[in-house]
């Protein structure tokens, strides 16, 4: 089955709720949802976690005051319109505005879905060329859109670029497509990233609920890990989809068991029409709290917020530390709510 490319051809699928029959598609992020994603939802039960983030609903033209279309400052760190230099060591390129399926929390919809396509050669050319222009820069976030929706010829010669540009670049290979339509992960695929290794890559991949660790995600991010590529976990914490610390803690086991490092765990950015998915930050504290309870310092990921007004990330989490004296003496709280003393041998008190 081809994928579903708007709501009208996902109304003949699924029965749809009358919040989300009300969608209208004009001036909002494009419906589009694979056909294997599609087949991870429950069709009987109207709250699926999968469901959730993928079919739409009228709850995203609630635009809020507090809310942006471009909260972390992108374009006012922006290089060129694909090139966003935010942070001195890494830049982030826009290689396309697609997706395989578009989630309906997407922080990048200034841009995503927005049919501006792939970037051409003259675009590549020009980040390179910054790229080279700038050594403090060590990494490149390849991300979109999803830089996998391009053909294999194509990544191959994004990558035969920036290699020629920086050869010591280490990239990220930024996407949701092992989770939302594993097919595409190809041997070929992973045989023309490798063969640009001259310095490493990284998977970056966004699971945000157990269910989408089937036998075909694991296998197609098997396939990169399995040549020498680790990958990396980003999930959004989101209202109704995994809110709550069991549903975390069995997505951070699960992909720790299929070697994926549960990286971050990112706080809804304040973008537009995402009102609905948000999580308190006092809610997401506690999760926080009690997944370090319960999980292992490698199932861990780092509580993130992205700070509105461009702020960057910062992470999110208790402050352990209770006071702390010249003297050297410090005074911390335990994971379990309990008090130590640390004196500082280092201070003559
Ligand atoms: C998140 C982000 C990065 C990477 O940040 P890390 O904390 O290193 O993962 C780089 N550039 C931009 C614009 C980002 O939003
Ligand atoms: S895959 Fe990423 S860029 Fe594409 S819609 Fe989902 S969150 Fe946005």
């Amino acid at each position: 089955m081809e994928s579903i490319c708007s709501l009208e051809s996902l109304k003949k699928r699924l029965a749809l709720t009358p919040d989300e029959a009300s969608f209208q598609e004009k001036g909002h992020l494009p419906v589009k949802i694979s056909d294997y994603y599609f087949h991870l939802i429950d069709p009987d039960d109207p709250d699926d976690p999968i469901r959730r983030q993928v079919v739409p609903t009228i709850h995203e033209y609630q635009a809020r005051t507090w809310e942006d279309i471009d909260p972390l400052e992108e374009v006012a760190h922006s290089i060129t319109d694909r090139l966003i230099h935010r942070y001195k060591s890494r830049v982030a390129f826009l290689v396309t505005d697609y997706c395989a399926t578009y989630c309906r929390h997407c922080f990048r919809r200034r841009f995503t879905g927005t049919m501006h396509g792939p970037a051409t050669r003259e675009d590549i050319q020009t980040a390179a060329d910054y790229c080279a222009r700038h050594p403090e820069v060590t990494e490149i976030l390849l991300t979109g859109g999803d830089m996998l929706t391009l053909s294999d010829e194509k990544i191959d010669e994004m990558l035969a670029m920036f290699r020629a540009a920086r050869p010591d670049l280490v990239i990220r290979i930024c996407t949701r497509i092992p989770v939302t339509f594993p097919e595409r992960i190809t041997d070929h695929l992973v045989q023309v990233i490798t063969s640009h290794r001259s310095a490493a890559f990284y998977l970056m991949v966004q699971f945000n609920h157990p269910r989408e660790l089937t036998p075909q995600s694991i296998a197609a991010v098997a396939k990169f890990v399995d040549h020498g590529i680790p990958a990396m976990n980003q999930s959004v914490l989101l209202r109704g989809v995994n809110d709550d610390a069991d549903t975390l803690e069995e997505l951070c086991n699960k992909l720790l068991a299929a070697r994926i490092k549960p990286y971050y765990l990112f706080q809804g950015d304040l973008v537009e029409g995402t009102d609905y998915f948000r999580v308190p930050l006092e809610k997401g504290m506690q999760i926080e709290q009690e997944l370090r309870r319960r999980l292992s310092g490698l199932a861990m990921p780092v509580y993130t917020s992205d700070l509105p007004h461009g702020g960057g990330k910062i992470p999110l989490c208790q402050d352990y530390l209770v006071s702390h004296g010249d003297d050297g003496s410090w005074t911390f709280r335990t994971p379990e709510g309990g008090l130590r003393h640390y004196h500082d041998p280092n201070v003559q008190g």
